[in-house]
């Protein structure tokens, strides 16, 4: 890959700020529909935090495990990287099982498919297969509403498509605590049915039941993949669309200003203090940095200011990268493992607050990718959720921590600490530092009701020409809903009421 520290034109049409993936696709798209596009990205790489890394003879994702939206035809990954004539670049392999839930004396192994999905929740709670049911079908009924409204953006247009969308209004304010509440009884199948919140940050108590019903119902109906060579594959062919299509990315260059006159933006002057025009510039970058510090306060109303100082960021993490020769498939691993020492997710949410450790994530990439590591090796991560705010330095307390993680695995996996070839960790400073997402937020905002969908921030802002994509706007957190922001800002800009036309545009079917 070349580096290129400065932008070889002065002008372009669009400027797009980060090249996350809501950064790279936004830019990807508007460099295909014929805009002269620069993405400007400070790290070495592209991808935020979907960028792997390298050491000795492993390749490790940095964040993400599992995504949506890679289903040939139907998904918008798959989508996304065909209209970029890219889709040859990436291979996308299926989890299987989806994954795994440990709890003292019981697991489940979820897998994917409508049917298979229910059926192993029944199987293991007989008792409550109607109240499933009918929860089941709550959640397959918002995920198609929501797939139906891809262009509706704030309250005023929920309320105009009533009609179309009458689930989604109705539960747009509820947790997944409330419903589990209304529909089931056992209260260990409300936990077993909660599991997978670390994917959201937030317990079922607090956690938006749309976003939630629309994430699991996109990997439970259309699968849950890996990348074949890890997820930087994904970000490169982005990247790589981007390039092909006449744009432009810069990397190793910080933008340091967002240049705004008379109420509209006119450019971005970069670290080196290079200044570029265009008409429009797209933030993927961290909300409360393109605000607080790229625009600066002064050209924002005090009220948008005053909502945004108002908004949570979501949780962060800890992760311990680790590799091991240890026969991981006979020793029962599943490709996504999360392992609760406790049966109450707001005791556990609780403990993970005050940093104690009462769950761990463990991902195998291996089981599906042997490529990562040498042959008869595997890589692994532990991941727990800690917040930002941590009462001693990391440098003292890190190695103890990550000890203490390796001793959790070390019960899921007996003989791991004996096989261990590899292990490193990341702190939330860490995943702050490469990606500038404020305080380590693993998901943007937090995923509550009152934070998602149209009560996010729009991928349109009060700076006219300034607009916005990635997991700090519209519809939320993750791989697919920073892919989806940025298909959103890319047809803003590009003025199509539809995200159809987008697609047609692009020359590839529209979802149905
Ligand atoms: C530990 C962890 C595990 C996760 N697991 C999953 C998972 O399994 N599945 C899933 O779907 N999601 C997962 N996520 C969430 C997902 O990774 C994110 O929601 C998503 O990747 C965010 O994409 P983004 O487009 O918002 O950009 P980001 O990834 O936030 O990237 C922003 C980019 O902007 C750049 N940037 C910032 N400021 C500037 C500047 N001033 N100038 C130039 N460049 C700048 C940064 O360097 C960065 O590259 C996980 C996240 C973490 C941290």
């Amino acid at each position: 890959m070349r580096f290129h520290r400065e932008a070889r034109h002065s002008a372009y049409d669009v400027i797009v700020v980060g090249a996350g993936i809501g950064g790279l696709t936004t830019a990807s798209l508007l460099a295909r529909r014929g805009r002269h596009v620069l993405l400007v990205e400070r790290h070495d790489r592209p991808g935020g935090y979907a960028h792997s890394f390298k050491r000795r003879r492993y390749r490790f994702d940095a964040a993400v495990h599992l995504i949506g939206g890679c289903e040939n035809e139907a998904g918008l990954i798959d989508r996304l990287l065909r209209g970029l004539g890219v889709r040859d670049q990436c291979e996308f392999l299926p989890a299987h099982p989806f994954y795994s839930a440990l709890y003292p004396g019981f697991r489940l192994d979820a897998p994917t498919g409508v049917d298979e999905f229910q059926a192993a929740h029944v199987r293991a709670f007989p008792h409550e297969e109607k109240g499933f049911q009918d929860l089941f079908q709550l959640c397959a009924d918002i995920a198609q509403e929501t797939a139906r409204a891809p262009d509706l953006v704030s309250l005023a247009d929920f309320a105009r498509a009533a009609r179309r969308v009458p689930t989604l209004l109705r539960y747009h304010r509820a947790t997944l605590g409330q419903v589990l509440d209304d529909t089931l009884e056992d209260p260990r199948l409300k936990t077993v049915f909660g599991t997978l919140w670390p994917y959201l940050g937030l317990p079922p108590s607090r956690v938006s039941f749309v976003y939630w019903a629309a994430m699991l119902m996109s990997y439970v109906d259309g699968g849950a993949y890996s990348c074949r060579g890890s997820f930087q594959r994904l970000a490169s062919a982005l990247a790589a669309g981007l390039r092909e299509a006449g744009g432009e990315l810069l990397l190793k260059s910080r933008v340091r200003r967002i240049r705004v006159e008379s109420g509209r933006t006119t450019g971005v002057v970069l670290e080196n203090g290079q200044r570029i025009d265009a008409p429009v510039v797209i933030s993927g970058s961290d909300a409360t940095q393109t605000f607080e510090e790229l625009v600066g306060p002064e050209h924002l109303p005090r009220r948008f200011m005053r909502d945004l100082r108002a908004m949570r960021p979501s949780v962060s993490a800890f992760v311990v990268y680790g590799a091991t020769d240890l026969d991981l498939r006979r020793a029962g691993a599943s490709h996504e493992m999360f392992v609760y020492k406790v049966w109450d997710h707001d005791q556990d949410y609780r403990n993970l607050l005050r940093g104690h450790i009462s769950r761990i994530g463990l991902t195998v990439p291996t089981l599906s990718d042997p490529e990562l590591a040498p042959e008869g090796e595997h890589v692994f991560q532990i991941t727990v959720l800690l917040p930002y705010a941590w009462p001693r330095p990391w440098r003292e307390d890190k190695t103890r921590l990550m000890d203490l993680l390796l001793d959790e695995a070390e019960a899921v996996f007996p003989g791991l600490r004996e096989h261990l070839l590899f292990a490193e960790c990341g702190t939330p400073r860490t995943l702050e530092r490469y990606t500038l997402n404020h305080q380590g937020a693993l998901y943007g905002w937090e995923v509550s009701p009152q934070q998602v969908g149209p009560l996010r921030l729009a991928p349109t802002t009060p700076i006219e020409g300034l607009h916005l994509a990635g997991h700090w706007t519209q519809p939320g957190g993750g791989v697919y809903g920073a892919a989806s922001s940025g298909v959103m800002a890319a047809q803003h800009v590009l003025g199509y009421d539809r995200e159809a036309d987008l697609w047609r545009a692009l020359d590839v079917a529209p979802a149905t």
